[in-house]
Formats: C-alpha cells, sequence, structure tokens
C-alpha cells in the first residue's frame, strides 16, 4: 500500500479564532446531544440492559452528559461468544484491510475532531488543549498501528538451512478483552482496541465507567469505518460488576488494560488461574506511576520550573506520566521552589469554557475524595506553601494546584500515587542521592532530569530505572511513533504503546519449516 510516511496529527493552534469558533460551535451542537441513552453493541446488535451508568459532567455534577447501558455477567458473556464466532473470519481478513479500516477510522476521527474534543470537554472535564491531544493521540495510534501491520504481515527474516525454507510470521490470538480507564478516554481506548483489531483478533471493549459516553462514540466510529459485526463488541459496564468474569472466563485469550495498579495486579492474577482454557493468558498492562523530576545545581532553573509546573498540573495531575515528585539539589532548592510556587498559582482553574483554561475538574467524587484525603495527609507531611482546602464537590470537583514543601521520600505523599495536582517538594544532598531517592519507589513509568552535566545525563540514561525518561523537557504527552509509553516495574508489562515492538504483543510468532 502506498501511504504516505506516518506523521503525528498536529494540534489546534488556540490563537487562530477558526479553531476557537468551531470547537464552540461543537460545545453547543454537543450540548444538545446531552442526556442521551446509549445501548450495548454485542454482535452488531443494539442491546438494552436493566441497569445503567449515568455519566455526569466533572465540572457541573448535576449536567448529566449520558446514559450508558451497563452489562452484567449475562451480556459479558453475549460479548465473548459474539467476539468468539467472529474471530474465525476477521482473523482470516487480510492485514492490508485490517489496517485500511483503521485508516478509514483516523479519517472520521479527523473529521469529528471538534466533536470529539467537546465530548472530552463535557465528559472528561479536559481542558480545550488537553483534549485536542487526546483526540490527535488516538487518530496517531490509528495511522500508526495501521503501518505497524504491513510492516509486520510478512513476519520477520529467519535463517534458512539449505535444503530447507524457514518462515517466522505472526498469526492472530483470539478474543481479547480490552479495558480502559477514564483519563484518556478516546486516546488509549482507541489505541489499545485498534493494536488488537489490526491484527486480526476480535474484542470486548469496556471503557471506564466514568467516560462510557467517549467509549460509545469512539466503538461508533470503528463501526462507520467499516468493522464487520462481532470484531468490536461494545461492553459498557463497572469494573466490580464484570471485570473479573470477563479475565477469568475461558474464551478470553488475552486481556490488554490501562488503569490502576491495584487492578493490573489483580487482573495478573486471576488471568494466570487455569479456567477451562487452553493457553496462558496474556496480560499488558499499563498501570500507574509515581513520576519524578530531578533538578540538579547544573540546571536551568526557569525552564526547569516552568516544565515541573506544567508536567504536575497538565490535566489537573491525572496522568499516569505527570510529576508528583520534585526532588531538588539541596543548592537549588529554595530558587525552584520559589519559582515553581509562582508559576502554579498563576494557572488559571476552573470548568474548561475556553482554551485558557489550564486546570480543570477531577474526574469524578471518589477521585476528588481521594485526592482531598491526600492533602490531609500532606498537612502531617510537609508544609503546604501552595493550595487551598477543596470546596463542595457539588460545585464540580475542583481541588487548585497543590505544593508542599520538605517532604520526607519516605513519606505517603512522596510513595502513593495520589493522581491530582498534588506535587510533593524534596531536598536531595547531591545528585547521587537524588537518583536513590528518584529510584526509591515501587513504580516507574516516567522520569526527568534536568541539568547541564553531561556525567549526570549518562549516568541517568542506564541509572534511572523508568520506561520514559526526558531530560530537560517536560515528561507528559508521549507522542505516538516518538516516545513510545510504558513503564517498569509495578507500572506495568513493560510494553510501549505506540512504538515499534507493541503490536507483536497482540499476536502469536510462528515458525513453520519446510524440507523440499
Ligand atoms: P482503575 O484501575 O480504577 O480502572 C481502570 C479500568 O479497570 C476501568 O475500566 C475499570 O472499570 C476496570 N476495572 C476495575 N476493576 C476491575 C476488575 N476487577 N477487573 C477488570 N477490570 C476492572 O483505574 P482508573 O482510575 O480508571 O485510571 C487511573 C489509573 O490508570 C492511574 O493509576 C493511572 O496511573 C493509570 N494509567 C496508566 C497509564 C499507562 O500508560 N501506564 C495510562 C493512563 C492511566
Amino acid at each position: 500500500m502506498g501511504l504516505p510516511p506516518f506523521r503525528n496529527e498536529p494540534y489546534l493552534d488556540w490563537n487562530d479564532q477558526e479553531n476557537v469558533k468551531r470547537v464552540r460551535a461543537a460545545l453547543e451542537k454537543v450540548g444538545g446531544e446531552l442526556g442521551r441513552s446509549y445501548p450495548l453493541i454485542i454482535g452488531g446488535k443494539e442491546v438494552e440492559t436493566e441497569g445503567e451508568i449515568v455519566s455526569v459532567n466533572p465540572a457541573r455534577p448535576q449536567q448529566v452528559v449520558g446514559r450508558v447501558a451497563r452489562a452484567t455477567e449475562r451480556e459479558a458473556s453475549l460479548a465473548l461468544d459474539a467476539a468468539t464466532r467472529a474471530f474465525a473470519d476477521w482473523s482470516r481478513t487480510a492485514p492490508e484491510a485490517r489496517a485500511r479500516i483503521l485508516l478509514r477510522a483516523a479519517a472520521i476521527m479527523r473529521r469529528r475532531k471538534a466533536e470529539m474534543i467537546a465530548w472530552e470537554i463535557y465528559e472528561g472535564g479536559k481542558p480545550w488543549p488537553e483534549a485536542d491531544a487526546q483526540v490527535s493521540e488516538a487518530i496517531d495510534f490509528l495511522e500508526y498501528y495501521a503501518r505497524e501491520m504491513l510492516r509486520l504481515k510478512e513476519g520477520a527474516e529467519v535463517h534458512s538451512v539449505a535444503g530447507e525454507e524457514s518462515r517466522y510470521f505472526y498469526q492472530p490470538m483470539g478474543v481479547g478483552v480490552i479495558i480502559a480507564p477514564w483519563n484518556f478516554p478516546t486516546a488509549i481506548l482507541t489505541g489499545m482496541s485498534s493494536a488488537a483489531i489490526v491484527t486480526g483478533n476480535t474484542i470486548v471493549m469496556k471503557p471506564s465507567e466514568f467516560t462510557s459516553v467517549i467509549g460509545a462514540k469512539v466503538a461508533e466510529i470503528f463501526f462507520e469505518a467499516g468493522l464487520p459485526e462481532g470484531v468490536l463488541n461494545f461492553c459498557a459496564g463497572y469494573g466490580s460488576e464484570i471485570g473479573d468474569y470477563l479475565v477469568s472466563d475461558p474464551r478470553t485469550r488475552f486481556i490488554s488494560f490501562t488503569g490502576s495498579m491495584r487492578t493490573g495486579l489483580r487482573i495478573n492474577e486471576l488471568a494466570a488461574k487455569p479456567n477451562g482454557q487452553k493457553w496462558i493468558k496474556r496480560v499488558i498492562a499499563e498501570m500507574g506511576g509515581k513520576d519524578a523530576m530531578i533538578i540538579d545545581d547544573s540546571a536551568d532553573l526557569e525552564a526547569a520550573s516552568s516544565d515541573i509546573v506544567r508536567s504536575a498540573y497538565g490535566y489537573a495531575g491525572q496522568k499516569c506520566s505527570a510529576a508528583s515528585r520534585a526532588i531538588v539539589h539541596a543548592d537549588v532548592y529554595d530558587e525552584v521552589l520559589r519559582r515553581v510556587v509562582e508559576k502554579a498559582r498563576a494557572l488559571r482553574v476552573g470548568a474548561p469554557d475556553g482554551p485558557e483554561v489550564f486546570v480543570g475538574p477531577l474526574i469524578s467524587e471518589p477521585q476528588f475524595e481521594k485526592v482531598s484525603g491526600y492533602i490531609e495527609v500532606g498537612r502531617e507531611e510537609g508544609e503546604r506553601v501552595l493550595g487551598e482546602d477543596p470546596g463542595d464537590p457539588k460545585d464540580g470537583y475542583f481541588v487548585t494546584p497543590t505544593v508542599y514543601a520538605g517532604v520526607d521520600p519516605k513519606a505517603r505523599i512522596a510513595q502513593e500515587e495520589i493522581f491530582g495536582p498534588v506535587l510533593a517538594f524534596i531536598k536531595a544532598r547531591d545528585f547521587e542521592d537524588a537518583l536513590a531517592i528518584a529510584n526509591d519507589s515501587p513504580y516507574g513509568l516516567t522520569g526527568g532530569l534536568y541539568s547541564n552535566d553531561r556525567e549526570h545525563l549518562e549516568r541517568a540514561r542506564h541509572e534511572f530505572h523508568v520506561g520514559n525518561l526526558y531530560f530537560n523537557r517536560h515528561i507528559t504527552g508521549a507522542l505516538v511513533g516518538v516516545q513510545p509509553f510504558g513503564g517498569f516495574g509495578l507500572s506495568g508489562t513493560d510494553s510501549k504503546a505506540g512504538g515499534p515492538d507493541y503490536l507483536q504483543q497482540h499476536m502469536l510468532p510462528k515458525t513453520v519449516v519446510e524440507r523440499f
């Protein structure tokens, strides 16, 4: 297929008033569609359920964004059946044909970009630039994985001995269960689903209960792109109600999960138990982080402070890659702290009604309660130099940027994932100490080093134990095909979404040798 080379979808320029107008118009149009109901889609058929998920706008919790059917084990079973039936045909469909459906989905998403951004704003509480980045990333996954499948379709080169032909190629696996989080509801759901589908598998797609309307929209785009019935089964529901069932069921061949460490470890454990299936289930899990930025005494302190703020407070810190620990050399600690507090104080907080808002609401009341709890814990563990006590969640799930200074590396707010706009400042004696503090975490997702010292940079390159390490820049917003993304340790199964090794995890490599 003669495709142009992959390039990332460009972000919208908010100085261009046309873009602002387009998104405002989309917000108005989508505003007229709020509160609608969405069924499950199983085997190409709409399926209603007794229960429903009521999804609300986190900036205005009284506003219902939509009502989505809520699968029980009964519907989950129907979805696994439909996916099992569809596998026979889909797995034999030519890789080019599968890739074309992704390319078509990318084109549809591009055409519906403003609308998808609007859904992100309403249901995800995303500031405009974050919502745009989300939809762009989803388009990138579709474009990138389509090309990756074309690259991998012939398999890989192996040697043949004289008189024989050795072939090494990839086969689809079977039925995949896709379980997504709420924080990147368009991008991660699209990425995990498209990787599983383009490699010839069929899927049961379970979006997060907090962003199920966006899940329904993503599924709709795949169907509009021409995905045959049963290849994708939209199965919204609560993880606590259908998660264990989907993971344990013997029809499930693999699970692709992104979410918290707790859920990921449970999935890994349940998937390992034999339950009548004739395979060892594969688990691809992307989990949490407690990401650190080290600032040494040779760093550009102004740039470092700006990038700490950007990394800590973008999407209110609700990114697995968000900086939640600033580990700063003692000699520059006070200066960096002063600058970070000053910059973070200036951030615009509020409902994402325009492109200038930087910190929106947290996603949900449980998340608001969790982060509020950590703000209380922080009082015992550090000095709050920025931040206010959270208000009434009825007015939106807002928490303002918060900085705790003088935090011990072993404190709970320095060890546990908070997933909110809360940053712990930790003083390090020297670079050695800083690196040891950074690595003293069960997680290993992203990390950053600000330094002008070549020796420090080279040491960190090998000894800072994270899957995504960034020097002299922010540590969030990984781009597909440019910064393949995924963590070490208890941050996941060491894979890299949006990278050259990702699709292979959804396939079985096979060796066939013929003697002539
Ligand atoms: P979560 O673990 O609460 O939920 C994630 C998904 O798992 C949801 O769809 C949920 O319904 C489902 N689930 C819950 N219990 C389940 C069970 N027993 N079996 C199967 N599925 C179940 O996580 P969340 O709050 O939605 O997302 C935030 C978390 O995701 C954070 O920890 C964040 O760091 C992580 N995350 C990681 C990455 C990454 O790439 N490493 C990316 C985004 C988010």
